[in-house]
């Protein structure tokens, strides 16, 4: 608390949670194996198969690529070889770390050295030091390395004059956030003022982005090249305007997060909780795309505005977007990805679709379209999975989202808490947490309450709470014992979500449920391990819904990968037709159908299921 209460005696706004350090939490039970399975596909073999990150990489003192590509890999790959505390990822990810520390000029800059074209010294891009300076701040709170603080203050004394002369442009100026949050992050242990007027000069530089979100231009699917479209720096600049209230304390900027969120959702939004754009935000129809880098940057500033902000409402949105968009563009086996993914997507092919990406941009590959998701895609899981439980600033704690996990940590001044979170949420609505103590303490424990939740419960040594929901959050106040039990429930009601044209998505608790279709893979460019798939449907795809038909829940034992189609762990049971008006358009479906018109005949039970299940399906329907 020492460090808090001196930060609040200066320029910096207090965030309402603090980020517990990396390797406090450890992921258990499906979002472990989510872990496991990613160490053993693509995030653990990369380095051997894709040269960007390879041992040529500038980022390792080669030749290679230099730019955002290392940063990005190590971004993912240095948090999960902690989580999962595996010696061999661990000293892949020390390598990045090592070079980057020792790479460190007098003057205090560091990385590649910049590459000459034409015997002319190419101009400085900030950007991809934003990237590892962010790495840099999970591997010191998880190692409490000695030499990061004095190694990114040098950096900043640097910046802060150098950036005047050669100020913030394109990428760089578009996720300057990021690089706030870092600066943050170092004022927060040092009190350095030359923090506060670096952070200000990166404030002043940066795309307005309270501005945009508070009168929101953008309503259309777009299709120019501008950095305030581009799908990627909106989805990281949606937390731009809350770390600036950090700066500013102007209640404006804070709104604008929201007002953001809103029209974003209203314009570009879809049924898996993030907005469109396969490369410039593209509007709400189910056939336009989404990047998987928009994915993963959208839960990352998540995780920053619930605990800047301490609104549920983010953790409600992480959820969504992370137990939903995320494992759907990823093959099971984490041996490919895809760049776009869509709603209502029937067919995975390089054939053109209505979107600027290149036609192969929905394939599953080693890096379609183009190497960034392939490059960014690893730090999904890890950062949610170090972001389920947060510190509050009265000594307690209070769980952001539900997943099997043990955290420990101290709480109410020194005294050490473990808390051991045992559930199958989200694909289950139990939730049992077990408290174990050093000694008895006083401490509040809050517990995230989801906005799509009409009937929480909550007991504590088998006695029901009353629940006073605020900011999302049921706070639990008591002098907390050793062996004390929380159980909650959290009932997933059906719930039918009306898109354009009346057609729906079928949501139930933070999963979104979808037809999946039958999957032929198709391998269209083999290596020697990460090859390129089509995907082709074996089914048929052209179901409504039939309306007022009973969803059925039914459930099977939560298995090593959850996310595919023959292990779903849930399933909703219901009843469809096939139409004879919804048509192909662009190699995609087309808009369902406004009339609905099914051929003759009895209804057919569709068994619905998760949405990251399925690599082709059917998530927005036309009703009968
Ligand atoms: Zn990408």
């Amino acid at each position: 608390m020492a460090v808090q209460d001196q930060v609040s005696n200066n320029a910096l706004l207090n965030s309402a949670f603090q980020a517990l350090r990396l390797g406090s939490i450890k992921p258990m039970g499906w979002l472990r194996n989510q872990l496991e399975i990613q160490k053993n596909g693509l995030t653990g073999h990369l380095d051997a198969h894709w040269e960007d990150v390879g041992p040529n990489s500038g980022w390792l003192g080669g030749s290679g690529e230099g730019w955002e590509r290392g940063p990005y890999y190590v971004d993912g790959l240095l948090p999960l070889a902690y989580l999962l505390e595996d010696q061999t990822l661990i000293e892949k990810a020390n390598k990045w770390i090592e070079w980057t520390l020792a790479s460190q000029k007098e003057d205090g800059s560091f990385g590649p050295a910049l590459k000459t074209v034409n015997h002319e010294v190419a101009q400085q891009d900030w950007w991809q030091y934003f990237i590892m300076l962010k790495v840099l701040t999970q591997y010191q709170e998880v190692t409490q390395d000695e030499r990061v603080i004095p190694f990114m203050t040098r950096y900043f004394h640097y910046m802060n004059n150098a950036v005047k002369d050669l100020p913030l442009k394109e990428w760089a100026q578009a996720r300057g956030a990021d690089l706030l949050l870092s600066i943050h992050w170092l004022y927060e242990r040092t009190q350095d003022s030359v923090l506060l007027e670096l952070a200000e000069t990166i404030q002043g530089q940066m795309i307005d982005w309270g501005a945009i979100f508070r009168k929101f231009p953008y309503q259309r699917k777009q299709n120019e090249w501008d950095h305030r479209i581009h799908v990627v720096n909106v989805a990281m600049a949606v937390k731009a305007p809350a770390v600036i209230y950090r700066q500013t304390g102007r209640d404006e900027e804070r709104e604008a997060v929201y007002q953001g969120i809103t029209d974003l959702m209203r314009y570009h939004g879809q049924a898996h909780g993030m907005f469109s754009g396969d490369e410039w935000l593209s509007g709400t129809h189910p056939s336009q795309g989404v990047e998987l880098c928009a994915v993963v940057e959208y839960m990352f500033s998540m995780e920053n505005l619930v605990r800047i902000l301490g609104d549920g409402l983010f953790g409600d949105i992480l959820e969504k977007v992370g137990f939903n968009a995320l494992p759907a563009a990823i093959s099971p086996e984490w041996d490919s990805h895809q760049y776009d993914q869509q709603v209502n997507q029937v067919m995975c092919n390089a054939a053109k679709r209505p979107w600027v990406n290149s036609p192969d941009a929905n394939r599953f590959g080693l890096e379609p379209n183009f190497g960034c998701c392939t490059a960014n895609m690893h730090q999904g899981w890890p950062k949610l999975a170090a972001s389920l439980w947060m510190g509050t600033h009265d000594g307690g704690i209070a769980a952001v989202s539900y997943a099997p996990c043990q955290l420990q940590t101290s709480v109410a001044d020194d005294t050490d808490l473990s808390l051991t979170v045992q559930t199958e949420y989200p694909f289950r609505e139990q939730i049992r947490m077990d408290v174990a103590l050093s000694k008895a303490a006083a401490f509040p424990i809050l517990l995230r309450i989801p906005g799509w939740c009409k009937r929480p419960e909550v007991r504590v040594n088998k006695q029901w709470q009353q629940l006073q929901v605020v900011n999302g959050f049921a706070r639990i106040d008591r002098l907390w014992q050793d062996g004390d039990c929380i159980e909650m429930i959290l009932p997933m009601d059906v719930e039918l979500d009306e898109r354009n044209n009346h057609a729906v998505n079928v949501q139930s608790g933070p999963l979104v449920y979808v037809l999946p279709l039958g999957e032929q893979w198709i391998r269209v460019r083999e290596r020697e391990r990460f090859h390129d798939w089509e995907v082709y449907p074996t089914s048929a795809w052209q179901y409504a819904l039939v309306r007022d038909a009973a969803f059925e829940r039914t459930e099977q034992a939560v298995s090593h990968q959850p996310y595919q189609t023959a292990s779903a762990p849930v399933k909703l049971v219901t009843e469809g037709k096939i139409l004879a008006n919804w048509l192909m358009e662009q190699h995609s479906a087309g808009d369902p159908p406004l009339n609905p018109r099914p051929y003759p005949g009895e209804a057919t039970r569709l068994e619905l299921v998760p949405y990251g299940c399925a690599r082709l399906r059917i998530g927005e329907f036309p009703v009968l």
